[in-house]
Order: C-alpha cells, then structure tokens, then sequence
C-alpha cells in the first residue's frame, strides 16, 4: 500500500513501479497507491473527514483527543477506505502486506513474523526497530486477524522515491513476496 497517510506519499512510487514488474510464478501483487485517497489527493494525514485511518481500525482501539494529528475517529465508524481495505485483505488474504510510510527510515517490528521484517530490511539497507504499537493501526488488525501472514510497515526517508533506492524495494517486494521468510536464506 503506497500511501496511508497524505503527508507520506513516496510509496506511491513503489506501488507504481510493481505494476509494470513481473511477480514470480504463483505469487501475485495486489497494489493499493492509496488507503487513504482523500487525504492522499489532498496532501493531508487524515481523510477529508479529519480522521486517522492509521488509529481507527477496531484492533487496541482508543479515542485520542481531538485537535491532534492523532485523530481516532469519533466511534470507530467505518469510513468506506477502511470498508474496501478490509473486504480486499479478507478476499484476498495476503501473506505478506506492506504499508509504506514516512519519514522515520526504518522497517518497523510491526506483529507478524519478524523474519521477514528483518529481510525486507536487508534488501533495502533500512535498520529494522520496534518503533512502537499505535492504537486502531490496520498493521495490528491484520497480524490480529490472520495470524499466519505478516503485514509490516516500511518507514521510507523523507522526500520522493526513486533511483536506486526505488528499485530495492521493489526487488525486495517481490523477494518477500515470492518467498516469504526463505527470502534472505
Ligand atoms: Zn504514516
């Protein structure tokens, strides 16, 4: 997923660049530039109705105060980017999902198998953290709803994406994608 939050768009990049590359047989990308498309098109972190879409899934749910840039949501309400997110992971049952942000330069120990954390991080030369569990973040609602898959989320440096850097992630999207843990050896 190229862009969950509006103010950290150079996945979009990533999820461009894999559309025109070859997943290995068996495997498939499902590419996603946008979780957030209001906020995303707007340049903004939250969705066009000021919420969060990265505090407001079910999972470790919490009301955080208005006026933050941390904004859960009033009630959990779905909103329909987090409806169609979640209608596509339990359709499509990922075993590997990966959440692109910015601008901390690091994989994040996000749930999941941490095996592959590490590798992805290997792959692009990023050092892999625990960088802290937010509350309502859709990383922790998918590692809690499919247990066996691993989404994780990939922390980008600041500014676009491109060049050689681009082309890490992608070679490591598809290493991961392709063979999961085996992916590093
Ligand atoms: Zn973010």
């Amino acid at each position: 997923v190229g862009c969950v939050h509006g103010t950290e768009r150079a996945g979009i990049a990533a999820t461009r660049a894999l559309l025109s590359t070859v997943p290995a047989p068996g495997t498939a990308f499902w590419l996603v530039d946008a979780f957030n498309p209001d906020g995303c098109a707007a340049g903004t972190r939250q969705n066009a109705r000021g919420v969060d879409l990265n505090r407001n899934q079910a999972t470790d749910w919490r009301r955080l105060p208005r006026g933050t840039f941390l904004l859960s949501g009033r009630d959990r309400a779905p909103s329909p980017s987090r409806a169609a997110i979640r209608a596509l992971v339990r359709r499509v049952r990922p075993d590997v999902s990966i959440w692109f942000h910015q601008r901390a330069r690091l994989v994040d120990y996000s749930g999941g198998d941490p095996a592959i954390q590490r590798c992805y991080g290997r792959l692009v030369g990023l050092p892999v953290r625990d960088f802290g569990r937010f509350p309502g973040s859709i990383t922790s609602w998918q590692n809690a709803s499919f247990p066996s898959a691993t989404a994780f989320v990939v922390e980008l440096a600041p500014g676009p994406l491109a060049g050689s850097a681009l082309r890490r992630h992608v070679a490591a999207v598809r290493a991961v994608g392709t063979r999961g843990r085996a992916a590093c050896g």
